[in-house]
């Protein structure tokens, strides 16, 4: 290899992604390194004015990948390892949909606009070092596991959904250089509360294990990752309901974990992060002992195969046989 780039045409203010950085949380990064907003940036280099307004780690034009490959010293795979395509098969095996995608958490963007609390962050790594994780955009990412507190979903001060690319919005020809780490409404600093986990708890065990299913592609009950992710995400899902037939799974989890959250209630598909970190570990606390958890749970509660795939057609194999080989 040499090192005498010839008409090189990389950004004069390059600078490289951190580890498991995001692709959104790397280009806004971009734009400060070269002193320009995000929207401007974006617009020069990708000829794009509407860039912001798409989830673009969940989409992204192949012409604005192939243009970062040009301007970056990066391959196409080092880019597309920052992007959430790179959970296929991990996560998720369907392909990665802008509007709802297994596994990942929807931002809900409308027009420039977010409904949801689509990003996390951890606030003691966004001490370490000033950038969002891509698994932070997973709904099975609770909590962190090195620096032992929960992941965030919105400004502890003002309740807003964490919207780093907004905070250089306004002001049209300043620049600014506003941290990564401030809400963008209220500019508090993301960093300043958290909530300690303790490392022998329920959520820390799972946290632990999960990373290590995504890091490894299989899980101790079958093959694939994403296989068992599936299942956990369906009875999540199916623990919630505001239907006044299909009620059997979200009763059982109420009276089996003696719970009491409107949120069992809701109608919408989609979960608060507080709702997340209550259900899911306990998913996961009865899928680990099949045998003497998870198949006494669904006797004691009359919970059929039925009750989990109604409007899921297929159930993985590992799944569907617990009520074969336990019923
Ligand atoms: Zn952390
Ligand atoms: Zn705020």
């Amino acid at each position: 290899m040499s090192f005498l780039i010839i008409n090189s045409k990389v950004l004069p203010g390059y600078i490289p992604p951190e580890k498991d950085e995001l692709l959104s949380s790397w280009i806004f990064r971009l734009s400060q390194s070269h002193k320009i907003k995000p929207f401007s940036f974006t617009k020069f280099y990708f000829k794009e004015t509407t860039f912001w307004n798409r989830d673009v780690d969940k989409f992204i034009y192949i012409s604005i990948i192939d243009q970062l490959t040009k301007i970056t010293p990066l391959t196409k795979n080092d880019i597309l390892n920052l992007h959430l395509i790179s959970y296929k098969d991990i996560i998720f095996n369907t392909p990665l949909a802008s509007s709802y995608t297994p596994g990942i958490t929807n931002l809900g963007i409308y027009h420039r606009k977010r409904k949801n609390n689509g990003l996390l962050a951890c606030p003691k790594c966004l001490i370490k070092k000033h950038y969002f994780k891509k698994s932070w955009r997973l709904l099975t990412s609770l909590i962190c596991t090195e620096c032992k507190c929960y992941l965030i979903d919105q400004c502890p001060n003002c309740n807003s959904p964490i919207i780093f690319q907004r905070l250089d919005i306004g002001d049209k020809s300043n620049h600014k250089n506003i941290p990564i780490y401030l809400c963008w409404h209220c500019n508090f600093d993301l960093r300043k509360e958290f909530e300690v986990i303790a490392d022998d708890s329920l959520i820390y065990n799972y946290q632990n294990d999960i990373n290590e299913c995504i890091v490894n592609g299989y899980s101790m009950q079958t093959q694939y990752s994403f296989l068992y992710i599936q299942v956990l995400l369906n009875i999540l899902g199916k623990s919630k309901t505001s239907s006044s037939t299909w009620t059997r799974v979200r009763n059982a989890f109420m009276t089996e974990f003696n719970l009491i959250d409107e949120d069992f209630f809701c109608k919408s598909a989609d979960t608060t992060i507080q709702y997340r970190r209550k259900i899911i570990p306990l998913i996961y606390f009865l899928l680990n002992n099949i045998p003497e958890r998870f198949a006494p749970f669904c006797k004691k509660y009359s919970l059929r195969y039925s009750d989990f795939a109604k409007d899921h057609v297929h159930l993985p194999f590992w799944f569907y046989r617990i009520f074969r080989e336990y019923y």
